[in-house]
């Protein structure tokens, strides 16, 4: 992509009202535009990174069995009143039609995930089953000032899993659990997972996946010597107590935010939708439920908000906008542009996906930008580079350079 043809610009200063480090930088690099407090639309930027993580999630989803599917966001509000979330739910937004019928946007999915369930599974024979759908998400926030770690509108990842037994359901959630730490690794973070208690939501316990970050909202007690992890509100132990998992290791405290959970939710839906199956002697029974959530859009706020300097943004490579930020310094000497457009084409039959910046203005200026996008490796067209047939190399993450043939870098 030619940087000349991008629509969309850096800007030097957010919106006043934003004040979200997330929000404030994706705003100014231009991945986001901000629509109203916890609403934005995501610009062609930005809709790269949220794609990749998308497809990270997905991969991992699929490989644990999950299935996907796409489910409305527009519901009747008969199954939230049968399940009692319509009373219960706060955030759950509703609507009324000229008609005066009510409706509701999709805060979670269980209300219409499981008379799906229901249809297809009426025998132990057809479970387990796991579904999940990657879609918008709507919460009625009385204030969002999170920038899109905590939107009113917002894109989550949400699996609802079907079991004939609690054992089951277990040996499940581990493998679920194993795919989402591979999911956070993939995206450049390191998460932990805590238990806590379901509170209202559920009938048993629920887990959360917190990454470390100075940004984080909850404040969490972990192990240095093992993998134990709690949330501070619900912990009995304090900063410094032994581990009670392990024995060994001290508990330190740390700012975390939340990427993922899960909830067992036992049979509460199975109930509330009359949803049983006949198990092997032919008996009805009711299925165990567990639900699996990542926040997409949420999990893109924490890597913008960890990932980061004074600068600008730095995205791992995984998730990138692009692999490259070609930059040439002198595009008023032909030649030194000619190399440049020369390097760009053979770098995208490579297969690397390449930002151009091919405008015309002043070197700083293209630093400064670049810095502020946070493309993992910048290569540096300048006035030698012709010459020499050498160009710079920056990693954007640690300011490493290294000067490279042209050559050494199409073979990279
Ligand atoms: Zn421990």
């Amino acid at each position: 992509m030619r940087q000349s043809q991008l629509f969309t610009k850096t800007r030097r200063e957010a919106p006043a009202d934003e004040t979200a480090k997330n929000a404030q930088l994706l705003i100014r690099a231009g991945f986001v535009h901000k629509e109203m407090a916890g609403v934005y639309s995501f610009l062609p930027l930005g809709l790269r990174v949220l794609k990749k993580i998308e497809d990270i999630v997905r991969e991992e989803m699929d490989a644990v069995g999950g299935q996907e599917i796409r489910m409305a966001t527009l519901h009747p509000s008969e199954p939230w009143k049968q399940t009692g979330a319509w009373e219960n739910v706060d955030v759950l937004f509703k609507i009324q039609s000229r008609t005066e019928k009510e409706y509701a946007l999709g805060q979670s999915e269980e209300e219409i995930v499981t008379p799906i369930a229901q249809e297809y599974a009426p025998s132990y024979k057809d479970l387990p089953v796991a579904i999940y759908q990657i879609g918008q998400k709507y919460r009625d926030e009385l204030r969002a000032k999170s920038g899109i770690m905590r939107g009113r509108e917002f894109g989550m990842k949400d699996m609802y899993s079907f079991h004939t037994s609690q054992e089951d359901f277990e040996k499940f959630y581990e493998r679920a659990k194993e795919a989402y730490l591979r999911v956070y690794s993939r995206c450049g973070l390191v998460a932990k997972v805590t238990e806590a208690s379901g509170g209202s939501f559920s009938e048993k316990l629920s887990y959360e996946f917190m990454v470390i970050t100075d940004a984080g909202e909850d404040d969490i007690l972990y192990c240095e010597a093992c993998t134990h992890c709690a949330n501070v509100e619900v912990a009995k132990e304090k900063e410094g107590d032994s581990c009670p998992k392990c024995g060994k290791g001290t508990l330190k405290k740390a700012k975390a935010s939340e990427v993922g959970n899960v909830f067992d939710l036992g049979q509460k839906y199975a109930r509330d939708f009359g949803f049983s199956y006949k198990d092997a002697e032919g008996k009805d029974q009711l299925p165990i439920m567990g639900c699996y959530g990542i926040g997409i859009t949420r999990l893109m706020g924490v890597i913008a908000e960890t990932l980061s300097d004074e600068k600008g943004l730095s995205w791992p490579e995984a998730i990138a906008p692009y692999d490259v930020h070609l930059l040439v310094l002198t595009t008023d000497d032909a030649a030194s542009v000619a190399f440049a457009d020369s390097l760009y084409e053979d770098l995208s039959k490579k297969g690397k996906k390449v930002l151009y910046d091919d405008r015309s203005v002043r070197a700083g200026e293209k630093f400064a930008d670049a810095d502020l996008i946070g493309i993992p490796a910048r290569v540096i067209v300048g006035k030698d580079s012709v010459a020499k047939g050498e160009v710079e190399l920056v990693h954007r993450a640690t300011g490493q350079m290294e000067k490279v043939t042209k050559e050494t870098l199409l073979a990279w």
